[in-house]
């Protein structure tokens, strides 16, 4: 670096994400995109290869008045979004816990707000040991750092074992802890943390120090494409149950729920167990808002709080969105079987965007792969494949070319 001051940041060269879903472009240019697979990006691609975008919440978008989408929106969202996304989020379950909303730029923005408010300065955020990259990003950005919990025991369940012992490390050394826990359709490797694991995750909570406060964050960017909305909603009454100690807030974004990537809209919301808590976390949270992103996109804001305005237009969501959830899932379950019928061994895997498959090499593996104009991403632990962007013909190819490439790399 010249000029620039890494404050204990790394910083790359550029994000390896989008360096490779770059190179994948290039491929398809090249030699048409019939001959290469991008299973880079986290984005709902159909078939032909074309952004999903929903036709109702387009319609809406296109409807939009000036003085819906140009002046500034009140820094923590405006009252229609901020009741709309409670529902949004919740669905049907009506939390006894007080309850907060703030706006944020998509989903990272609750990400970047909450270890910014409920940690420290220099303290370890405790994450999955397979984890999306940005947690760690936004982690070293403001001068804190990660921990990694072991996600999966050996049965292929969530690890409560040693989630357990990190938490019981992180209290020891700090006055408070922030957990994220991405769940359901977990990025990047599918997986839900079942209600099960929640009690059992509530159950060490209730024996740890209760004055040590934990914020723990749901992070749900992918919840409404894990299945049925109401049964992957039902760990939600597990969240209201925590001791005082622990605040739970959940991470909601809507690029996914309503294919508006790029409109950058989200909510944190928090379920507090006095009104005085609630009151706090969204006195800080619209403080940190103004001082990183100030307010937020109010157009998103507008077409959501009209969403859940009107009955009929949300049944037509709903009905749109499920249609392609329906095609998520029959490739993320037609991954799921080929790589069982040739004997790849995957990370255990529910629903939604991504699929992982564990191995010691794993740059190696996706070089070996590019070769072949298959694009997936190296992890620290495996490659992920993002079932999200590749049709389901193709999705039956690629554990037999991962483990062929494996092999290969093997031998030499
Ligand atoms: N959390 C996870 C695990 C994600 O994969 C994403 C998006 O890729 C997000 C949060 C939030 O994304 P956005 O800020 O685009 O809503």
């Amino acid at each position: 670096m010249i000029f620039v001051r890494e404050n204990g940041r790394t910083i790359p060269k550029e994000d390896k994400i989008f360096a490779i879903s770059n190179r994948a472009k290039e491929a398809i240019a090249k030699y048409g995109k019939e001959n290469v697979i991008n299973g880079t990006v986290g984005a709902l691609f159909d078939d032909e290869g074309k952004l999903i975008v929903l036709k109702s919440v387009d319609r809406v978008f296109k409807s939009l008045t000036p003085d819906e989408y140009a002046p500034y929106a009140p820094i923590g969202g405006t009252p229609e979004f901020k009741a709309a996304i409670k529902k949004a989020a919740f669905g049907s379950y009506e939390p006894k816990g007080f309850t907060e909303a703030v706006a944020t730029p998509g989903g990272t923005g609750g990400v970047r707000n909450t270890v910014s408010n409920f940690s420290a300065f220099g303290d370890r955020v405790l994450v999955a040991d397979w984890f999306w990259a940005p947690y760690k990003t936004i982690c070293q950005e403001i001068g804190r750092d990660i921990q990694t919990f072991k996600f999966f025991n050996e049965e292929g369940g969530f690890n409560i074992d040693d989630f357990k012992a990190n938490v019981l490390e992180l209290l020891e050394m700090q006055e408070s802890l922030v957990i994220i826990i991405n769940s359901p359709a977990h990025n990047p490797t599918g997986y839900s943390l079942t209600v099960n694991d929640w009690r059992n995750i509530k159950a060490i909570f209730e024996k740890t120090p209760q004055d040590k406060h934990v914020a723990l964050l749901v992070d749900a960017a992918y919840i409404d494409f894990a299945g049925d909305e109401e049964q992957y909603r039902q760990f939600l009454p597990v969240l209201d149950e925590m001791p005082e100690n622990v605040l739970p807030i959940v991470g909601y974004s809507a690029s996914k729920t309503f294919t508006m990537y790029g409109m950058r809209c989200g909510a944190m919301i928090c379920i507090a167990k006095t009104p005085a808590i609630a009151q706090e976390f969204k006195q800080a949270c619209e403080f940190s808002s103004r001082g990183s992103w100030s307010n937020c996109n109010r157009a998103p804001q507008t077409i959501i709080a009209k969403i859940y305005a009107d009955p009929e237009l949300k049944k037509m969501v709903d009905e749109e969105r499920a249609e392609y959830r329906d095609m998520l899932l029959r490739r993320g379950r037609a991954f799921e079987k080929a790589a069982k019928e040739c004997g790849l061994e995957m990370v255990p895997f529910d629903a939604g965007f991504f699929a992982s498959v564990p191995m010691p090499n794993p740059d190696e593996v996706a070089a070996e792969l590019e070769k072949e104009n298959i694009f997936l991403i190296p992890l620290a632990k495996g490659i992920r494949t993002s079932v999200a962007s590749v049709p389901e013909d193709k999705c039956k190819l690629i554990p037999a070319r991962i483990k062929a490439a494996m092999e290969r790399l093997a031998e030499k």
